[in-house]
């Protein structure tokens, strides 16, 4: 099998699933031997490209930039995995949802509490327009694997992606998932 297409992407969450990858420590230059990163923000790729493998997508969808992303993520990616419990489920991302409609967290922080030229911004250029409703991956997309935990901790990571580039199914360890 050649090398495969590897990615990784970053939408509404905190980047700790980001940051508990990177806990792999020397795992990942094993991992460097047998994939090619085509997109990462590690890697700051600005376009996501074609013929993706696999794809581990971090956070929910919060705004606009990500529907647009992750649609463009299953499009062009053969395997997409939720990474994390934001991804899987929205988990903090989604605590706005109680609120309502987007304009409900926009109002107080940008008007009722702005101390000049108060309006909610409108400039998608400038900031990404919030979804009314956050989402997590498969209200959006398929998905393909769910790997839960806030992050999941490396040695989950590794056992997933050892399963995965072996093409077999991953076996989530439940009980460690919590913690990193
Ligand atoms: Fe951050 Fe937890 Fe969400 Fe990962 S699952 S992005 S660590 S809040």
């Amino acid at each position: 099998m050649g090398r495969l297409r590897f990615a990784t992407v970053w939408l509404g969450g905190c980047s700790g699933c980001h940051m508990s990858f990177l806990d792999l420590d020397e795992w990942l230059f094993e991992l460097a031997s047998k994939v090619d990163v085509v997109y990462s923000p590690l890697a700051d790729i600005k376009e996501y490209p074609d013929n993706v493998d696999l794809a581990l997508v971090e956070g929910a969808v919060a705004n606009e930039d990500n529907r647009e992303l992750l649609l463009k993520v299953r499009a062009r990616t053969t395997t997409i995995l939720a990474f994390g419990d934001c991804a899987v489920t929205g988990n903090v991302t989604a605590y706005r949802n109680p609120l309502g409609v987007a304009t409900a967290v926009l109002q107080p922080v940008y008007v009722d509490h702005g101390d000049w030229n108060a309006r909610i911004p409108d400039d998608r250029a400038v900031v990404p327009i919030l979804v009314d409703k956050v989402l997590p991956l498969h209200a959006v997309v398929h998905v393909d694997h769910f790997m839960p935990g806030c992050p999941p901790n490396a040695r989950t990571i590794r056992a997933t992606l050892e399963a995965l580039l072996s093409n077999q199914t991953p076996q989530l360890d439940w009980k460690d998932r919590r913690f990193g």
